[in-house]
């Protein structure tokens, strides 16, 4: 081990198991054996996995430094972009760790799981209110999960009325898996530019919009953080072309208890519970990602389905239009019941002045930053704002540099380098749950870093400095990861 212990504060260096490990140490002791020894045959065993020898305080003290380096939302802000990296109220751990539902079994009887039944039953009409549309289904396990099941949705309808579509327009503002959802239902996602002011003009989708589409993909609030103030007037267009509106919910944060996703002509709709709806995610799961749909869709969402019957709530496979099953029986339970919780927790009201907290200290940060980084789209952003370093590159200074330098200052970086419709992105997230002081010494860091890029550039190339680990080569990390241990 080449770094010295303690190299930040008390925050510990910690090596691998195999290179701590010393023969014959052990954590265990056995009582003296009263039977022969014998050699289990390595026909049977193989080789064998070369198990480091330790002790029980070794282990015990290797997973607690382990779990003191990650970062959470817990511990610090974390204004990662399009992340909506919101604190998790621990009231909705307790509920999903409550007995009946922690130990309730898949296959039990529907009657004997009444209470599961009924709270995915009452989750999905919470969020045909919140969102105005009319059916839901929580199935889909992730937000790029429920846009494949939507674009399924789409391909189901056009196939059910015997229109044939190849095309699915996806403006520049979209999220990365718009396209790559719409491809894998081998739809040909078409870019469409948007206008100066970051949005989508009426003008390019009439346009683009044409009898061979099968309909559009807008994420909205879209990646720059900006509501797109045409939609509207866009879904009348795809519609008269006979095309569906697909909106990618996954930054309803913004707007919930505001917009009515169904009034401004919107037909599939994802939701990212794991965001908006305060599940703890990041590392890769678990998430929801509930596919909300127009009343005409309803027929072809995923199986099984809850519904009502005789009283009871029951999983219904009677849908023979659905596009089938999209996960094991129904999708990511333990998710559902903390999305359950915190609807419940905040009601109405409390959901929507979430939105307006949201979108309230997204417009501090800009405001309070635009006079030093440059700013691309000057205008009230909803719940994330995007800058660019086109000041600080005069001073050869990238957004990675600076992005690097915040962790030095104590907070986790922003998104960086996405959107990518901007060059050297970086898109912050505050929430609504950050308050304005720890906002304001966000703020300061930032203004200090620039401040830096400014004076002493040479410097801010070498950040971080006190972090445990630097300048990562992500590529490599990417290209030959090591999974040995
Ligand atoms: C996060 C996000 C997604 C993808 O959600 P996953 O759960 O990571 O698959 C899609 N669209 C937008 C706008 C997002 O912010």
């Amino acid at each position: 081990m080449k770094q010295t212990l303690g190299n930040t504060g008390l925050v510990l260096q910690e090596p691998l198991l195999w290179e701590k490990g010393r023969k014959g140490r052990s954590g265990f002791s056995f009582p003296k054996r009263d039977v022969p020894s014998a050699v289990l045959s390595s026909e049977l065993t193989g080789p064998g996995p070369d198990f480091p020898d330790l002790s029980e305080l070794e282990v015990v003290r290797h997973y607690t430094r382990l779990s003191a380096w990650n970062f959470s939302v817990d511990a610090g802000m974390y204004p990662l972009g399009s992340c909506t990296m919101k604190y998790n109220p621990k009231i909705n751990e307790k509920e999903a760790g409550l007995s009946g539902f922690q130990n309730a079994h898949p296959l039990l009887p529907g009657s004997l799981n009444q209470g599961a039944l009924r709270l995915i039953y009452e989750l999905e009409q919470f969020l045909v209110v919140i969102t105005g549309l009319d059916a839901v289904s929580v199935q889909p396990t992730a937000g790029a999960h429920g846009e494949l099941a939507g674009m399924l949705l789409m391909y189901a309808y056009h196939k059910s009325i015997g229109s044939k579509r190849t095309k699915i327009i996806v403006p520049d503002t979209a999220h990365g898996t718009n396209p790559a959802s719409a491809a894998l239902c081998r739809y040909r996602p078409v870019p469409v530019k948007s206008n100066e002011q970051g949005i989508l003009s009426v003008e390019s989708i009439a346009q683009a919009m044409d009898e061979e589409t099968a309909g559009i993909m807008v994420t909205n609030p879209n990646t720059l953080g900006l509501f797109e103030e045409n939609l509207q007037r866009i879904s009348e267009i795809v519609h008269a072309k006979g095309g569906l509106v697909y909106c990618d919910g996954a930054n309803m944060n913004a707007i919930m208890g505001i917009v009515d996703i169904g009034k401004i002509g919107v037909d599939i709709m994802h939701l990212n519970l794991h965001k908006t709806f305060a599940t703890p995610h990041g590392g890769g799961g678990p998430g929801s990602g509930p596919v909300c749909v127009r009343r005409q869709l309803e027929p072809f969402l995923p199986v099984p389905r809850v519904v009502i019957k005789e009283d009871q709530y029951v999983l219904s496979e009677d849908f023979p239009q659905s596009i089938g099953k999209l996960h094991a029986f129904y999708g990511n339970f333990g998710v559902m019941i903390k999305a359950y919780s915190y609807i419940r927790s905040m009601g109405a009201a409390g959901l929507k002045k979430a939105s307006q907290l949201a979108v309230l200290n997204a417009n501090y940060v800009k405001e309070r930053l635009k006079d030093v980084f440059h700013l691309p789209y000057d205008r009230p952003c909803m719940h994330e704002c995007v800058f660019t370093d086109k000041i600080q590159q005069a001073s050869k200074i990238a957004t990675i540099d600076m992005a690097k330098r915040l962790m030095d200052y104590g907070f986790h970086p922003p998104t960086i380098y996405f959107p990518l419709v901007v060059s050297g992105a970086l898109m912050i997230e505050p929430t609504e749950t950050e308050c304005k002081e720890d906002l304001d010494h966000f703020i300061e860091a930032l203004r200090a870093i620039s401040k830096e890029a400014e004076k002493n550039p040479d410097m801010l190339h070498q950040a971080p400095f006190s972090c445990k680990v630097k300048r990562l080569d992500e590529t490599a990390a990417a290209r030959q990861p090591c999974l040995a241990g």
